[in-house]
């Protein structure tokens, strides 16, 4: 019998979909989709038969079957799950920006069910949504008040708009960045309502360029910081305590952009991020900033102010088109709850990350290499870390990394994406190196197992052509 005559014995689709394997990917998928897959690979098959390109003795039912739940299972492997983190950026945004620490973590599983986001326990009336936290973030900040909405964008929109529609927003032409992901702040002003008045030039705006520019039809005056690059040479621009002095009319906020929102000094550490403390202790009328950089928090965005103004955001109609859930408030307390204890450099993992010893880090891959089934192929090298997620552009963090050569780079970098516990891992012309910065000892044991099966599944020779990403 040849294959083209093997046709008539393709099992059909209704047959297929009723084999035990394929029934079982229920629980995970719609019928709808395994239908598609297994008439795809119903396809596939007859379409192998006809050129002869299947052995004589396969079978069909298996060979089918196996492809479905093949593709079932690239398909799962997209679902959100832990990734280990070889990349040594810290705020990587491709991986969720800051990771939580193990408090917020709790709060947010805990919270996750029926919880008190609005009943006051003690007097059995509604209370206001995550007022608790609001307080903490206030005392933190030394603000009169504060607000917490999805991000730092959100919180940019609402500012902008629940104060200035309508109206100019006074803003350096130094200061007009793009965020990333296409987040331009023109296109936010005009999104928001609010006309865009540029001071100045790129490199250098002075106090009198924002004094002449504020008149009657000011709604605000924004100062935000260039998170993602920096200007050097030949540049000036006024602080955020000199902008708070200006003479302006009463109506007229002074709002203050400070996107990483970092909470303790980082200078020892090498770090020049604008510190939240410091910009309400200015006078700043609002300070905004993320959650999930270096708050170390959930995904929000942190509006800390003068109580008139914060007000007025907590009216406007739009605020509740950006509130966050409970499991946000959640972490962000447990979070707040950590800076208020002082404990932020060791309990938050980004501050713990940032500030780790490089030595402790070669210690880590000494203990990694040492895991490692094949020693030849890995080796210990210094390398640069990063803080990431559009923040302190161009400070590097000295660190060590495990470097494996031998093997398509690509290739290894891709098993070790796709296995049981994927790694993100980086990528040279000639190696794979992970920056241990970001990877915990307790992940070092399930790391060395998944870097030995993807060099054991490794059998193209070295010098092969990257595999496309
Ligand atoms: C990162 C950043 C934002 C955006 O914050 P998200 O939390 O990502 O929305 C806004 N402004 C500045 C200055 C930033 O650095």
């Amino acid at each position: 019998m040849t294959n083209s005559e093997r046709l008539r014995a393709l099992p059909s689709v209704d047959v297929l979909l009723r084999h035990e394997n394929v029934v079982n990917l229920r629980d995970h998928v719609t019928q709808a989709q395994i239908t598609t897959w297994v008439r795809e690979v119903v396809q596939e098959c007859r379409e192998h038969l006809l050129k002869d390109q299947l052995a004589i003795n396969t079978c069909l039912t298996g060979w089918i079957v196996d492809r479905v739940l093949h593709k079932a299972n690239a398909d799962l492997g997209q679902r959100l799950q832990p990734v280990i983190n070889a990349t040594g950026v810290v705020l990587h945004t491709n991986l969720g920006r800051s990771p939580m620490p193990e408090q917020a973590i709790r709060a947010a599983e805990n919270a996750s069910r029926y919880t008190n986001v609005e009943l006051d326990l003690e007097s059995g009336r509604r209370s206001k949504r995550g007022h608790r936290v609001m307080a903490l973030l206030a005392e933190l900040t030394g603000a009169e008040d504060a607000l917490v909405v999805n991000n730092c964008a959100a919180a940019t929109v609402l500012v902008l708009q629940a104060l200035a529609a309508g109206q100019e927003v006074v803003v350096s032409r130094g200061q007009l960045v793009e965020i990333g992901g296409g987040f331009r702040l023109p296109d936010v002003f005009r999104a928001a309502g609010v006309t865009l008045r540029e001071v100045g030039t790129t490199n250098r705006t002075y106090l009198r360029d924002y004094e002449a520019a504020v008149n009657e039809n000011t709604g605000a005056v924004i100062r935000v910081h260039r998170s993602n690059f920096s200007l050097s040479g030949f540049v000036t621009e006024p602080g955020i305590d000199e902008l708070v002095q200006m003479e302006r009319p009463d109506s007229v906020a002074v709002i203050d952009d400070l996107g990483s929102g970092s909470m303790i000094d980082m200078t020892p550490y090498g770090l020049e991020e604008p510190n939240v403390i410091d910009s309400v202790r200015s006078g700043a009328d609002i300070s905004l900033f993320s959650g999930d950089k270096l708050f170390g928090g959930p995904q929000a965005g942190i509006l800390v102010g003068k109580k008139r103004w914060i007000e007025k955001l907590r009216r406007s109609p739009i605020m509740r088109a950006m509130r966050v859930d409970k499991l946000t408030l959640a972490a962000l307390e447990a979070t707040t709850e950590i800076h208020l204890s002082g404990k932020a450099l060791t309990e938050l993992p980004t501050l713990q990350m940032i500030t780790t010893n490089p030595d402790t880090i070669r210690q880590r891959c000494e203990t990694l290499i040492s895991r490692i089934n094949h020693p030849d192929v890995a080796k210990l090298i210094p390398c640069e870390s990063q803080v990431g997620g559009g923040s302190v552009p161009g400070f590097n963090l000295a660190s060590f990394a495990v470097q494996i050569t031998g093997f398509p780079p690509h290739h290894l970098a891709r098993h070790l994406r796709t296995g049981e516990t994927p790694v993100q891992t980086r990528v040279t012309d000639d190696s794979l190196i992970l920056d241990l910065r970001t990877v915990s000892d307790s992940q070092l044991p399930v790391l060395a197992t998944n870097i030995n099966a993807a060099i054991a599944n490794s059998e193209i020779p070295a010098n092969t052509e990257p595999v496309a990403e």
